[in-house]
């Protein structure tokens, strides 16, 4: 994943897109058991092409099949049945992890340049 992605608050729809790393494990049936537990199945969207793991009618996607929602960040934030593989996930993950780091460094900077004024 390119780095500098994860320094910007917002992205465009074709880096966002990029992210993807088009493994299709979304495209499978999910179970959701409860207190959290998702089970993966083996059965595939009707649409998904198994062999290349490319769907058959992305263009058209959320219109033929309305189940088939889209990935955006604030609804990957909010579910609990991606795959921690998924790259969103992933790349939400570091992202989180970088705002925290900087949200820790930056009081010790502004404390270091103080301290290098006197
Ligand atoms: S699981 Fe994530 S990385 Fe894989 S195809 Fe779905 S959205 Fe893309």
């Amino acid at each position: 994943m390119n780095d500098s992605l994860l320094e910007r608050d917002k992205l465009s729809d074709e880096e966002w897109e990029k992210i993807c790393r088009k493994c299709a494990k979304c495209c499978y049936e999910k179970i959701d058991i409860g207190d959290g537990q998702i089970i993966y199945t083996d059965v595939p969207c009707e649409y998904l092409d198994t062999v290349t793991r490319m769907c058959k009618i992305y263009g058209k996607r959320h219109e033929i099949e309305p189940d088939c929602i889209k990935l955006t960040e604030n609804f990957i934030r909010q579910i609990n049945w991606m795959p921690s593989s998924c790259a969103y996930v992933e790349y939400l993950k570091q992202k989180d992890t970088l705002q925290t780091v900087r949200a820790v460094e930056s009081p010790k900077k502004r404390k270091r340049s103080k301290t290098r004024r006197k």
